[in-house]
């Protein structure tokens, strides 16, 4: 290693980043089946694939204290970890939580955390079995570990896409982007206020897809009593864009989605109205949605739809790239976000 060369992240970005951190590591155990690249490692445990997925969250990166209730952000981080094990079609089981607790926190904050932690793994059926915890300089920080499991053969990566595959959405986009660009706008309204009066009225909808996201169980469960297995699956943490042009990557192939078939809620477009800013960016780029991106066979678009899934495009050859279309025909190429 060149010891005076020094590259920064930025040049890079988060996604080859992680290519850049795998790339030498080649797998020594049988029982590997997928390594890192999809939602959840996949470990072969005989009779079927048990599914690992981890997921870190810093305070005043990925949340601020200031109006994410610690119940809220217990619930969340459950939900954050379990979304990529369904998004493997899996079903999740365990659940890890290490945590970093700055002297800011007392008892009663980590409890309210842990009722939020137990709310969800009471709904979502899954078991809190460990975690670590330590003192920590900065803040909170978690770090979620997910297990789950698949039958061998219902098993879906993001690879698995074929030519003319409808691409299917569960749910809108760009909600909780807006949910947070609303608190933001409060916190910074209410700054110094002796009596602060958040203005929250009207959209409910929006905070609580920011506040408290679900992960779609229901759609995996829906998927599997009509016995679809979709080609190809991924889920929508860090916005379609982004999410789009991983399934294509793996998938080597293309992707042409229709900007007038994304499902974006009535109180996005107000939101992002009163903050003059684009829903379509929000949709796209926004992230926090969990919501599942995944392709089936054209063979199944009547049941499909008959489950109130949207389709918003359809899959191509690789040499089309991933495209957005306008209403009026235009092609806007995808771009993938990341941090940098
Ligand atoms: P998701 O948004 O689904 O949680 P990420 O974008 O965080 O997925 O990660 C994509 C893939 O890269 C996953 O398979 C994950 O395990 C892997 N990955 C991310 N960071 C690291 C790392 N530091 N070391 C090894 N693998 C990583
Ligand atoms: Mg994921």
């Amino acid at each position: 290693m060149d010891k005076n060369k020094r590259t920064e992240i930025s040049s890079l970005g988060e996604f080859k980043l992680i290519d850049r951190i795998c790339a030498p590591f080649q797998s020594e155990q049988k029982s590997t089946v997928k390594e890192a690249g999809d939602d959840a490692a996949v470990i072969d445990a005989g009779d079927r694939y048990i599914l690992l997925s981890n997921d870190l969250m810093l305070e005043g990166v990925n949340f601020d204290l200031t109006y994410f209730p610690l119940q809220h952000l217990g619930y969340k981080a459950v939900v954050v970890g379990i979304s990529d094990i369904l998004a493997m079609n899996g079903t999740p089981r365990q659940i890890l939580i290490a945590l970093g607790i700055s002297s800011r926190f007392s008892v009663e904050m980590i409890d309210l955390f842990y009722e939020g932690v137990r709310a969800a793994c009471q709904d979502y059926h899954v078991d809190l079995v460990g975690g670590d915890t330590s003192a920590s300089v900065n803040g909170l920080t978690l770090s979620i570990t997910a297990t789950g499991d698949v039958e061998k053969d219902k098993i879906v990566y993001r690879s698995g896409a074929n030519t003319n595959d409808l691409v299917c959405l569960s749910g809108d986009l760009g909600a909780a982007y807006m949910g947070i660009h609303l608190l933001e706008r409060e916190k910074r309204a209410c700054n110094g206020q002796p009596n602060p009066h958040p203005k929250f009225e009207g959209y409910e909808y929006i905070l609580r897809r920011q506040l408290k996201p679900e992960a779609r169980m229901d759609i995996i469960e829906h998927l599997a009593q009509n016995g679809i297995v979709p080609t190809s699956m991924i889920d929508i943490s860090d916005g379609l864009a982004s999410e789009a042009l991983h399934l294509c990557k793996a998938s080597d192939k293309g992707m042409r989605i229709y900007l007038n078939r994304l499902p974006i809620a009535k109180q996005t477009y107000a939101m992002a109205e009163e903050l003059h800013s684009d829903p379509v960016v929000a949709a796209l780029n926004g992230g926090d949605d969990y919501e599942l991106l995944f392709t089936v066979p054209l063979s199944k678009q009547a049941e499909i739809s008959a489950m109130g899934i949207d389709i918003i495009g359809h899959i191509t050859a690789p040499d089309t790239g991933a495209k957005l279309i306008t209403p009026d025909g235009q092609e806007i190429a995808l771009r993938a976000q990341g941090w940098k």
